[in-house]
This record gives C-alpha cells, structure tokens and sequence, in this order.
C-alpha cells in the first residue's frame, strides 16, 4: 500500500486564490516552517499553533505551508489573515 497523507481532504474548488487558517498542531507533523527553517512541531505541553496555507498561483494549486503562528505574522501574512478554522468569521 503507498503511505497517503494522514489528513487527506477535499479542497473546494471555488476559492482558487491562496488562503490561510489557524489549526492547532497535530502530533505527527514533520512541516519546515519557511519564515524560520524550524520544524512546525507538536508539543502536548505548550499545544501550539500553527497556520496551514494553501498556496494558489494563478488559480492553480501550488502547494500548502506551514507556519508557526508568530512567524506568519512576522512574514507579514503573506497569503492573508489566517482565519481560525473552528469557527470562521464573515465580513469585516
Ligand atoms: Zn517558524
């Protein structure tokens, strides 16, 4: 069997633009965080943030990264404010 990844999702295909959310880090990830070059890593004690985007170049799907909260804010919110998946705002 090939090792698919473990949060295989559908991605709707209306908004073709990048976009970020907020997730907590899940145990199992191994993402480079590319504002600092460190592992996006999971921590039962501290439960860190991260924020996951999804990278889109003209429409087409690029590829997704992950950030450590505090780095994307530090890069400036490349892909947008990252809206908290859990419970996503409208507006403003
Ligand atoms: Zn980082």
């Amino acid at each position: 069997m090939p090792a698919l990844p473990a949060d295989r999702k559908v991605v709707p295909t209306l908004t073709q633009t990048s976009r970020a959310v907020q997730r907590t880090i899940e145990p199992g990830s191994s993402a480079i965080c590319p504002q600092c070059g460190l592992i996006v890593k999971f921590q039962a004690r501290t439960q860190g943030k991260q924020v996951i985007c999804n990278v889109y170049d003209d429409g087409v799907w690029k590829r997704v990264e992950h950030f450590h909260l505090e780095c994307y804010d530090d890069a400036g919110q490349p892909f947008g404010e990252a809206t908290i998946s859990e419970t996503p705002r409208r507006g403003a």
